[in-house]
């Protein structure tokens, strides 16, 4: 085998998604080689509790026995078989029945497989446009979702993101996508909080179906609790006021659940947090604790029934991956449904993302560089800013938060900047004495560096 690792020829042709070649090249690439429960190493031998947990998703920790010998069974059993037209493999079968049974609560009737979160978006699009085409209203074809929401990187996900930067370098892109407001406490045009906002949020999404003529509107869909736009946990009356409204339009509502499913937010499902039952709910990323890409769509009976019509338009699902329901992946996320439910993973979720954030919080007075430190269950953002009053956030491109984080990864915790954020999202077995080597590291990053003024 040809060993190019930390050659200039590999670090040449590795395209870094989400970073621009030369800055990459600048700056020390931080190169994970091995991980461990909720530790990873680097090549230099750091090692670091894993604040992260991959890219959100290593919720069960590193390198489980239960894991490996689920995939490991498998590969002996039958590595891959399609799921198309009519044939199927017992995998996907157990991990739909599987996953329709864990939703009884919100209703979920049918699941629909593929390889990931923007896979996973991509079909909760085009299932909602072909709904509407079988129910006999095909001018609905828009989506309405929220400023700082994140969906994906397909054409369709990309569309309805709620940040510029990931939808200009793209365009034009699909028609009919429309961004509103999103209920986010620490900035918001109204300069509200709690349920004033949640109310005011909710009906900007009225507004705005009229506006556009509710019967061109086919979804709204939002991430129960917004990820990677910086962590913005809605107030409590949002997301059922968001039921109502979609009620009165009959407008589909999407969860995007591909970081919140399966605990991140404290409970099972971030939508149950709230209270609300969507009609479509997109998974990924804990469903295999990313030890194997899978995604998953959930769709209820509301839209499970109208595609058992064959009308002017068919009720075949003309859309598949040759992956959708790889027998790996099902095996993988089978055992880690298991655990998911063994270990009680949402409630630990709860406590330590309580710990953490209370932990956290005095950063606020200490350090004149963080605006607001928030967060649900173990998904927590530092908000970081040049200018308390104003909450003016530090200009993205003068490396503070990339220092931050450089300087707490010395300090054994592997953190990470996004714009002008630092976003926690450790493992969900993580436990107090990890949580604490994540509050010091970043207490020393934050004493160390001085912002960029
Ligand atoms: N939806 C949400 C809410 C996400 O956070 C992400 C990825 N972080 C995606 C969709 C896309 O998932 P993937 O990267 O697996 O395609």
């Amino acid at each position: 085998m040809t060993v190019f690792a930390n050659t200039q020829q590999a670090q040449q042709s590795f395209w870094h998604p989400m970073a621009h070649p030369a800055s990459v090249r600048q700056s020390a690439v931080t190169r994970i080689v091995s991980g461990e429960g909720v530790y990873v190493t680097d090549d230099k031998g750091q090692r670091m509790v894993d604040g992260v947990a991959g890219l959100w998703n290593v919720n069960l920790g590193h390198n489980r026995p239960e894991i490996k010998a689920a995939i490991m069974h498998q590969l002996d059993e039958l590595a891959y078989y399609q799921s198309f037209d009519g044939v199927s493999h017992p995998r996907v079968e157990e991990l739909s029945a599987r996953l329709s049974a864990m939703l009884a609560p919100e209703q979920m009737a049918r699941v629909m497989l593929s390889s990931g979160g923007s896979d996973a978006v991509e079909t909760a699009l085009k299932v909602s446009r072909q709904y509407w085409k079988l129910v006999g209203e095909p001018e609905r074809t828009r989506f309405i979702s929220l400023r700082q929401g994140y969906h994906g990187t397909h054409f369709g996900g990309t569309s309805i993101n709620g940040s510029l930067v990931f939808r200009r370098n793209y365009e034009p892109l699909l028609p009919g996508c429309i961004q509103i407001d999103a209920p986010w406490p620490y900035r918001n045009p109204w300069n509200a909080g709690g349920e004033e906002l949640g109310a005011l949020c909710a009906a900007q999404l009225e507004r705005e179906i009229l506006a556009q003529g509710p019967d061109t509107v086919a979804a709204f869909i939002a991430e129960p609790v917004q990820g990677a736009g910086g962590v913005i946990v809605p107030p409590a009356n949002f997301w059922p006021l968001v039921r109502a409204v979609c009620d009165k339009y009959g407008v589909l509502l999407i969860a995007d659940e591909v970081v919140t499913g399966f605990g991140r937010s404290g409970n099972m499902f971030g939508c149950r947090g709230w209270g609300v039952s969507p009609d479509i709910i997109c998974l990924a990323k804990g469903i295999t604790s990313g030890y194997i890409p899978l995604g998953a769509t959930l769709v209820n009976q509301r839209i499970a029934g109208a595609f058992e019509q064959n009308g002017n338009f068919t009720g075949a699902l003309m859309h598949g991956y040759t992956y959708s329901g790889h027998p790996v992946a099902c095996a993988a996320a089978l055992v880690c449904l298991d655990l998911v439910e063994r270990e009680q993973i949402p409630a630990n979720a709860a406590k330590q993302g309580d710990y953490l954030l209370q932990a956290l919080k005095p950063f606020e007075q200490k350090f004149a560089a963080v605006g607001e430190v928030r967060g649900k269950g173990l998904m927590l953002a530092l908000d970081l800013v040049s200018d308390k009053a104003s909450r003016e956030p530090v200009d993205p491109m003068d490396g503070f938060a990339n220092q931050i984080a450089r300087v707490a990864r010395a300090h054994g915790a592997m953190v990470r900047p996004v714009g002008t954020k630092i976003i926690l999202s450790p493992p969900l077995t993580i436990q107090l004495p990890e949580l604490d080597i994540l509050v010091n590291a970043l207490d020393t990053a934050f004493s160390q560096t001085a912002p960029v003024r």
